[in-house]
């Protein structure tokens, strides 16, 4: 069970600690948690939502790998069962976290690569049937990479960037959407789940403002796969890709899901025309013609090793439903942020994340200048948060793998080290 017990908390905090302790023991997940490699530790975890734990069973399943699928079968293990472990981790990736029927969902490159690719596609199916559609709607707060690739895009195919400035604190709303589309709109690229407030946005409402701009949309759902409930094909999503090795704990740079709604496929074309996108990979013909399906998608040799561990999260999440994750994913953050309001906003430390339930995600985001070096401070006590400018500490409380214990012993140490850090 867990080892950061109310036992474990400074005699100030008794009652938070029993409050803890009594979220622990109601909590339906709580014994999810010693799955996890590291679970028995005392070390304090916020950053799931940057590279989730490993499970246990993932460690046998990479070994067992080695051994039998590897050293055992060799070359030939591509024709009995890698060749079509893309796409069946895709349709897995459908059912359990994403409301995607099967034939929609590939695991691809980076996420990067990914985003390139579904972009570029759309920007130009968009482009070739109405001229006048050559803006790529972006918010100023979605992730780098996502910015970087709308930017040279647009400067590539000759479109323009249309950004939509928002609130750090919170994220693209609909009103903030409607006012940034219209017939000039090729594509739209937003995040579900803000990475830096954990703003979660009303993808639903989104879509089909986009839509009734006559745009398609393209969901980043980094943050959200594994945390929320999401509806591809039920909010009529177009294109979406996300990460695996935040929520789904494939592993660092465990390669990323892209999202292709059955009526666009055929009609997409993605610029890396790679042997692995064409229609008889193995015919090795004189020339490209892209495969029907979800192949068309894929551009080289896919990366079978960094796509194992996440099949131990994907089964997990089906077993436990993405509702009861969810559920407790919201506890956690309110958790927090109440503790937050306790122990940290008389040091002037402010909660930069929705206070709506409704619309947060999964991690909380604290302000304070100092939070560069707090940071700093709690890495080296075990204690793992993240920090992203201009001075916000990323709480990251994945449901599967944190307990209220430990939310609790990581906010003191929070609370320790910006009072440190507040001293000359
Ligand atoms: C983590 C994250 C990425 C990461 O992209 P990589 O190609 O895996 O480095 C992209 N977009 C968002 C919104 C993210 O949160």
């Amino acid at each position: 069970m867990n080892t950061v017990d109310a036992a474990g908390a400074p005699e100030p905090f008794a009652s938070l600690a029993d409050e803890a302790a009594a979220l622990d023991a109601a909590d339906p997940l709580a014994a999810v948690r010693d799955e996890f490699i590291g679970a028995e530790s005392t070390l304090v975890y916020f950053d799931g939502n940057s590279l989730g734990r490993p499970l246990h069973r993932s460690a046998e399943r990479l070994e067992r790998f080695v051994h039998e699928q590897w050293g055992g079968r060799l070359i030939r293990g591509w024709d009995e069962s890698w060749m079509e472990l893309p796409f069946q981790i895709g349709d897995t990736i459908g059912r359990s976290a994403i409301g995607a029927a099967p034939g929609q969902t590939v695991i691809g490159d980076s996420t990067t690569v990914l985003l390139y690719k579904l972009i570029r596609a759309a920007f130009d199916a968009q482009h070739a049937s109405d001229p006048a559609r050559v803006e790529i709607v972006v918010d100023t707060d979605n992730f780098p990479t996502d910015r970087y690739l709308v930017e040279g895009i647009a400067t590539e195919r000759g479109g323009r960037v249309r950004w939509i400035d928002v609130d750090r604190a919170s994220g693209v709303t609909a009103e903030a959407l409607h006012a940034a589309v219209g017939p000039q709109t090729a594509v739209v690229v937003l995040s579900q789940i803000a990475y830096r407030s954990g703003y979660l946005a009303d993808a639903p409402a989104l879509t089909r403002i986009a839509h009734e701009a006559g745009a398609l949309i393209l969901w980043d759902l980094c943050h959200s796969a594994g945390s929320v409930a999401i509806e591809a094909d039920a909010w009529g999503f177009d294109l979406a890709v996300g990460c695996t090795y935040k929520y789904l704990n494939g592993g660092p740079g465990s390669p990323a899901f892209a999202y292709v709604a059955g009526r666009h496929q055929a009609s997409l074309a993605q610029p890396i025309q790679g042997w692995m996108g064409n229609a008889d990979v193995f015919a090795m013909g004189p020339e490209y013609v892209p495969s029907p399906g979800m192949r068309r998608f894929l551009s080289g040799t896919p990366p079978i090793v960094g796509m194992l561990a996440l099949q131990d999260t994907l089964a997990l999440i089906e077993d436990v439903g993405i509702d009861a994750i969810r559920t407790k994913s919201i506890a956690l953050t309110e958790f927090s942020i109440r503790l937050a309001d306790e122990l940290l906003a008389g040091l002037g430390v402010t909660v930069a994340s929705p206070r709506d339930a409704a619309e947060r995600g999964g991690h909380v985001t604290l302000q304070h200048p100092s939070m560069r070096a707090v940071t700093a401070t709690l890495w080296a006590q075990d204690v793992i948060p993240d920090y992203r400018d201009p001075g916000g500490l990323r709480i990251g409380l994945s449901p599967l793998s944190t307990s209220f214990a430990e939310t609790l012993a990581g906010m003191i140490a929070v609370r320790d080290a910006v009072t440190a850090a507040g001293r000359p």
